[in-house]
């Protein structure tokens, strides 16, 4: 919504009137030698997939024949834990081998991860191999950081349709980029990431699981995530591959499904949300078939697979790692020593609500919460009887240790540059954009286990939200309001609800409001500014939108917005200038590369303009408005003919274009087309009736058309 206004307000016609090699890839020593030196690695990450829901783990309701067949094959870590139930700051843990206190990565679409930390990627990049990530869900999009050290970094995730907020993309179609890069000859190993979004909520399997599934639609998701892995190492098997390819597969997090008030995941620390499946199958150099019972956690998971190619991680004075390299005693079938498992939420802060942390020494688990929490879990696997009381001794040394664990990290990650269509497609997977309000800081919010039932209505008002139930969605967040009036998140999504229907007036008023709960949440007084500019409000959204870079000036959506109220008021010279950062700040924003060719248009700088379209439609194919633009172009140096397929094109994509059909028209009468014309006149009045944006465009095509037929009846023409 935020953009539609950037794309729509220059649109008008007004100007255009006027094969072999692989065979030596892989390992380079003969067997058996219990080396991994020069194997491909190919790491397979399962989202939101929780252990016990795997067949090899020993859930008996579900068939998951391919990961069974990995853990018969490799090694199965029965007991591996995630640092954070959060998708972004975990998978930057698994690449790198850091805590998240250690990369700076804490919550979704808040931080970038950082430029000087070794990866997997980087490491192995290092080391000669190629290099290729395929993901599933725009909350790893390039922008925040992991995709250093990759060649390809395949995130294609459908950008421009915003309102249908399709920010995933099934793992049938990143396994399809990942089988056809896997299949590129190349003689040089290759590390492949491999992300499956699938299992996260909304669960909705595609056949034949969504029938075989039809009352556990979650498993149905898992079990389709199976037939992924198994198209993959099917793609090993076909290439003759398999037995020089290190496969792990690993979950970034589990889910509560319910469990402990949570529905998803992201908030609490318990163990559905951390417990995740862990496999890895190394031929010839792990014993098949082994089941390693120690805890492990997936900050060790780097560090081994880099130890199994014998490229191990050098550690530097100023990124020591926290993760351990294990595979000199995984090859000599030991288990790993004892080591604690630590664990973190700030999800809660952006709520305002207080952060969580968890040191697991053992079976004994402390959480550190406004309410402390301390579980035996060998005999309470489930977290169910709080024994903080009673053993106070073990808490409070277990605390020391997380709270100092907690603080230490030295950096703290960038803000990542994020516009308003990152935020929507992050919203839509049931993110928020954290602010991180308090967070390691050390503001004391609720505790996140009492704010639970809260969080679980906050989930369904969200799901509303998303699937565009906007009625429900707004008795929902008002009852939240209600509930809990100081809180930014509840107050900041009615007013996007509201604005998404429509009510521009009450979405201003509870913005208004959410800045004054935060006057220093960047979000809100972004979202205040352009709801009143979509309000059409422009000197107050001038104002706030001042406000709002003054608070945030690295934000390019705040620019676009600042350039699009520029243009409106005439100073293009201005508008360009703000458009200019906007792409310097994210290189990948179609909509504003679109924008700054309407301005380079009317400033009357054609090459300039024609480049920036340009890079919009490459940017985003199916983006109809720089189609029109280019075709503008077109006319305006006098090739009307070559105007008319930009205009088709961008008519086929969006035939509620009107603009495009006008100028269409008026490219064929100038193109010669009488006949043509007039027809395409009749289309754009026909389908424009009642658009009450157009009704200046609509009289001057009255009367451009009802010239045309005066021409022709004095010729004599019909
Ligand atoms: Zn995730």
């Amino acid at each position: 919504m935020a953009m539609s206004r950037g794309s729509a307000f220059l649109r008008v016609f007004g100007s255009a009137l006027a094969a072999v090699t692989l065979i030596a890839s892989g390992c380079a020593r003969p067997r058996p030698a219990a080396s991994g030196a020069g194997c491909n690695v190919l790491l397979i990450t399962l989202d939101t997939v929780r252990a016990d829901h795997i067949g090899a783990y020993g859930y008996r309701k579900i068939e998951t024949p391919n990961l069974d067949r990995l853990a018969s094959e490799g090694v199965r870590f029965a007991d591996a834990g995630s640092p954070v139930p959060l998708t972004l700051p975990s998978h930057a843990t698994i690449l790198s081998g850091l805590l998240p206190p250690h990369h700076g990565v804490r919550n979704n679409g808040a931080e970038r991860f950082p430029e000087d930390p070794a990866t997997l990627a980087t490491q192995l990049a290092a080391a000669g191999y190629r290099t290729g990530a395929f993901i599933g869900a725009f909350v790893l999009d390039r922008r925040f950081g992991l995709v250093r050290g990759f060649d390809r970094y395949d995130d294609d995730i459908p950008r421009e349709r915003v309102a249908d907020l399709d920010a995933e993309r099934p793992g049938r179609v990143v396994t399809d980029r990942a089988v056809a890069w896997l299949s590129e000859k190349s003689e040089k190993p290759f590390f492949a990431w491999v992300h499956l979004y699938d299992a996260h909520a909304p669960y909705t399997p595609p056949e034949p699981f969504r029938a075989l599934y039809a009352d556990r639609p979650y498993d149905g998701e898992i079990a389709e995530v199976d037939a992924q892995v198994g198209r993959l190492l099917a793609e090993l098997d076909r290439q003759g591959l398999a037995d020089r390819t290190i496969v792990a597969v690993v979950g970034d997090h589990g889910e509560e499904l319910g469990e402990h008030g949570e529905l998803t995941h992201g908030l609490l620390v318990y163990e559905p949300s951390l417990h995740v499946p862990l496999l890895v199958r190394a031929p010839g150099v792990l014993p098949p078939g082994w089941v390693v019972e120690t805890p492990v956690s997936l900050v060790d998971l780097a560090p081994t697979l880099a130890g199994l190619v014998e490229r191990p991680f050098t550690a530097t004075a100023a990124s020591p790692l926290d993760g351990r390299d294990l595979s000199k005693r995984l090859r000599e079938r030991r288990e790993p020593g004892a080591q604690d498992l630590y664990a973190e939420s700030l999800y809660g802060t952006s709520f305002g609500w207080s952060p969580v942390f968890a040191l697991r020494q053992g079976e004994i688990k402390y959480i550190s919460a406004p309410r402390p929490e301390l579980y035996d879990l060998r005999h309470d696997p489930g977290e169910s009887q709080n024994l903080e009381g009673q053993r106070q001794g073990e808490g409070k040394e277990l605390a020391t240790r997380v709270a100092a664990l907690a603080k230490s990290g030295a950096k703290s990650a960038a803000p990542a540059a994020m516009d308003a269509e990152a935020r929507a497609r992050l919203l839509s997977l049931g993110y928020l954009a954290g602010a991180n309000l308090g967070g390691a800081k050390g503001v004391q919010g609720k505790d996140p286990k009492d704010a639970v039932v809260l969080f679980r209505a906050f989930e369904e008002a969200h799901g509303a939200l998303v699937a565009g139930r906007f009625a429900d969605a707004r008795s929902q967040y008002e009852r939240l309001v209600a509930a809990d009036p100081s809180n930014p998140v509840f107050v900041g999504q009615l007013a996007e609800t509201c604005r998404r229907a429509g009510d521009f007036e009450r979405a201003v008023a509870l913005y208004r409001q959410s800045v004054a709960i935060a006057p220093e949440d960047r979000d809100a007084r972004y979202n205040l500014a352009v709801t009143l500019q979509e309000a059409g409000r422009d000197e107050e959204a001038m104002e706030a939108l001042t406000a709002a870079i003054r608070l945030d000036p690295g934000r390019p959506e705040a620019h676009n917005a600042l350039g699009i109220a520029l243009a409106l008021r005439g100073d293009l010279e201005g508008a360009r200038e703000q458009l200019v950062e906007v792409v310097e700040l994210d290189p990948h924003n179609s909509r504003a590369f679109n924008n700054l060719g309407n301005v380079l248009r009317d400033l009357k700088r054609p090459e300039e303009a024609q480049r920036a379209y340009r890079r919009a439609v490459e940017l985003a194919p199916d983006y109809a408005d720089p189609l029109n633009g280019l075709g503008t172009l077109e006319v305006q140096r006098d090739n009307p003919a070559g105007a008319i397929p930009y205009f088709d094109r961008a008519l086929s994509i969006a035939p509620g274009l009107h603009e495009a059909r006008l100028n269409r028209a008026i490219a064929e009468e100038l193109a010669g087309n009488r006949g043509a014309a007039i027809a395409a006149y009749r289309d754009f009045l026909a389908r424009s009736a009642g658009d009450r944006q157009l009704v200046e465009q609509r009289r001057v095509a009255q009367q451009l058309l009802a010239r045309l037929e005066r021409s022709g009846s004095d010729r004599g023409v019909s």
